[in-house]
């Protein structure tokens, strides 16, 4: 058992009121996470005695920074049992990462007529990048659907791999909108039995699952550090050392040369700074650093227990209120609960949890192929994390209770 008194302590946002002085109930957590105090504290007392630039000093601060960057990007290597560093690419977040694999991998790959096979559950930062390239390409979409319960439907999924122009098959790990865990080694595993390439939006697997890439196989791996516990405007790239070897830089500038000569060219650097052109995320690098320790102190196993834990007893709660609709009830699901009312707007479900300081998102959570299954504008989403507690889900099940009740 986590001791969840002791994590909210780390946390110092979690103790401020919102509203004239009502408690902080913070239920979106897969859309940003809140930051403990080590992240806070490593992002400080590296601005605060370490900075430079990166990679290009003789001078003690910039071996300094390097050395803290470097180690970081050790850390996410250890964190995903990733076999090389070389193979950990600093992006901006899970969103940049994907349209790097696109624009690189993808232009450098993709032809006229080839198949990218993505599936009804993605969020569109795993699906837009892909209609970007079929369109330039003129290449073509294909969607896995999903079944009533929220999971990918398999016999389909199998279906559409039979189809030998696909070049490209990308899926979540996790859903931002259903919570639902997809079978990563299951799909990865077929993408490579038809030669194709698998991309996996970890955004939502990192932060709440025990991730092993080399047990996991995946050609690509992305995820976000603010959704892991990590500051914002930093992400992770993994990918398999021959593919990235292969694929042409995308954005160019300083950093990811190795020569620049104006009359014979440019040469690139080794992996992985080809890929990172321009001055770094450098604390933001060394704050997600400590978040994934952070994480990994607590446990892995632990943390998606607790989440998994408070998520149910939340469905729990909630079954009784009249026209109530989970929309995602997977077997195998995170802490994260989405939900409409019959005759009620999930807008304003949302703002009368504000009031009461109930933090949730409302709306389509950028998954709106997915909502259209359902013939859904939106939902409400609770999403759960390490420091949240019963009470607090005891708290949304009442809140909801009588915000229904102000609305019917
Ligand atoms: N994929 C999933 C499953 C997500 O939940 C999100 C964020 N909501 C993203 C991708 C995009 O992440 P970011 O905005 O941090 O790039």
């Amino acid at each position: 058992m986590m001791d969840v008194q002791r994590i909210r302590k780390q946390f110092p946002i979690l103790s401020r009121t919102v509203h004239g002085g009502r408690p902080l109930i913070y239920l979106d957590s897969a859309a940003s996470m809140q930051k403990p105090i080590a992240v806070i504290e490593a992002t400080r007392e590296y601005y605060q005695h370490v900075h430079a630039n990166v990679h290009r000093g003789v001078h003690a601060l910039s071996q300094q920074a390097t050395d803290a960057f470097e180690a970081a990007r050790k850390q996410v290597q250890h964190f995903l049992n990733a076999p090389s560093e070389r193979q950990i690419i600093w992006t901006s977040g899970a969103t940049d990462a994907i349209n790097l694999i696109a624009q690189s991998w993808g232009r450098a790959h993709i032809d006229a007529g080839d198949v990218l096979l993505v599936t009804r559950m993605d969020h569109h930062a795993n699906l837009v990048p892909w209609q970007m390239l079929a369109a330039e390409k003129r290449a073509e979409l294909s969607v896995v659907e999903v079944t009533d319960q929220g999971e990918l439907d398999a016999a389909d999924f199998e279906r559409k791999l039979q189809n030998p122009k696909v070049k490209l098959v990308a899926f979540n790990h996790v859903s931002n909108t259903l919570g639902t865990i997809n079978d990563v080694g299951r799909w990865v595993k077929a993408a490579q039995n038809i030669g194709a390439i698998s991309v996996v939006d970890g955004a939502q697997g990192v932060p709440h699952q025990r991730v092993d890439l080399q047990a996991l196989d995946p050609d690509f791996y992305v995820f976000s550090g603010h959704k892991a516990y990590g500051p914002t405007g930093i992400g992770v790239l993994y990918g398999k050392t021959e593919l990235l070897e292969s694929m042409p830089p995308w954005r160019g500038g300083g950093e990811m040369i190795a020569d620049v000569n104006l009359d014979q060219g440019t040469t690139y650097a080794e992996l992985p700074f080809k890929f990172e052109a321009g001055t770094p995320p450098i604390a933001q690098a060394v704050g997600l650093g400590v978040a994934l320790k952070w994480m990994t102190d607590i446990g892995l196993d632990a943390i998606s227990a607790h989440e998994e834990m408070l998520g149910a007893h939340a469905r729990k709660l909630l079954r009784d209120i009249p026209g109530i609709r989970f929309v995602g009830e997977a077997q195998d699901v995170t802490g994260v609960v989405s939900f409409v009312v019959d005759g009620v707007h999930s807008y304003d479900l949302g703002t009368l949890l504000d009031g009461m300081g109930i933090a949730v998102r409302t709306g389509q959570h950028c998954t709106q192929p997915l909502l259209d299954h359902w013939g859904l504008r939106g939902t409400v989403r609770a999403s759960f994390a390490a420091y949240n507690t019963l009470s607090e889900a005891d708290a949304l099940a009442a809140g909801v209770h009588r915000a229904v009740n102000m609305l019917k």
